[in-house]
């Protein structure tokens, strides 16, 4: 669960509710409402639906990124095909239908999955009726949905381009509940027809991350355990012993990878990432980096977070899990 997946936007979100309840259109909110899409997806070609909250990439054979670029979290959830099924990998935020999205690039049968159980990652998995996930009391909990107290700050003026999406129910947003249909568990293949995924369960930034690998093309669905931007390991659930064990065995992955593609900020990313992530980690973890305090961030789930930053990414880590 993220916003902008920049530090200052971080900050940003916290105090939304406090600073930008008092006015009705931040100077910061027009800025990157005008210019919502990150650097980098000129590249890609889009494909148009009836649906323009949701930005639409076909990013490599087959494989969708679908964007949300008007909501400051700026999730990517993916669409994968094979020759008899689609699987979706996460369902965004819930604020327009995916599912009438998705049902306008395929008529194959579609299976849902979760990166995790972030609000920002099953938003529309009430829509679905095939949906696996990890068998965790978290995932069971997550399935319940989220209230609208949780997550309201997602639609201040400060989260959300509200022009871009006049349907959407500011008031009453929330997360459905869903119901998983069957568990995977790590290791676990999926197979599309002519196209298989290998499940990956790499707890650390939830206790229910899942990663997708399809070993034939190089490609590997890393949710929110890498994305370019700051990495957040703080926010509860999070557990920094299981995230360095996940991120040194999803390395071990980089020599036969082509592509990761994250569900946050862009969707092509050079596997090498993974390498620097863990090299990263492991110099934070022994003292040998210095981190700056997140300054200005009253939301108890923000305080004492030290961010580390490195090329690309950076670590946003709670102070006592670290015990430096
Ligand atoms: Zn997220």
């Amino acid at each position: 669960m993220k916003n902008l997946r920049n530090a200052t936007p971080f900050i940003f979100s916290f105090f939304a509710i406090i600073f930008i309840s008092c006015s009705p259109k931040s100077a910061e909110n027009e800025k990157w409402c005008d210019h919502p899409f990150r650097k980098g997806y000129e590249k890609y070609k889009e494909i148009g639906t009836k649906h323009p909250w949701f930005k639409v990439y076909p990013v490599t054979d087959n494989v969708y990124a679908i964007y949300e670029p008007y909501n400051w979290q700026q999730v990517i959830s993916y669409l994968i095909i094979g020759s008899e099924k689609a699987l979706l990998f996460d369902t965004g935020m819930g604020l327009d239908s995916i599912q009438l999205v998705v049902k306008e690039l395929t008529s194959l049968p579609i299976t849902v999955i979760n990166s995790h159980t972030h609000y920002d990652h099953i938003g529309g998995n009430a829509d679905f009726d095939s949906i696996l996930g990890v068998d965790t009391a978290y995932t069971k909990k997550s399935s319940q949905g989220w209230s609208h107290e949780a997550i309201k700050q997602e639609v201040t003026v400060a989260s959300l381009c509200p022009e871009t999406l006049p349907t959407v129910d500011t008031a009453n947003y929330h997360i459905r509940p869903y119901k998983l249909t069957d568990y995977i568990h790590d290791g676990s293949i999926l197979d599309l027809g002519g196209r298989q995924l290998e499940v990956f369960i790499i707890p650390g930034h939830t206790p229910d991350c899942v990663a997708l690998l399809d070993r034939a093309n190089g490609l590997l669905w890393t949710g929110d355990t890498y994305y370019e931007g700051p990495l957040w390991l703080f926010f509860p659930g999070t557990d920094l012993d299981a995230y360095e064990k996940t991120i040194t065995r999803l390395a071990l992955l980089v020599p036969d990878l082509k592509y990761l593609l994250p569900a946050h900020n862009l969707p092509l990313i050079s596997p090498t990432r993974l390498v620097e992530v863990r090299e990263g980690l492991a110099l934070v973890r022994a003292g040998k980096k210095e981190g700056k305090l997140l300054e200005g961030a009253k939301s108890p789930f923000a305080k004492d977070v030290l961010e580390f930053k490195f090329e690309g990414f950076s670590f946003l880590i709670r102070k006592d899990l670290l015990h430096l």
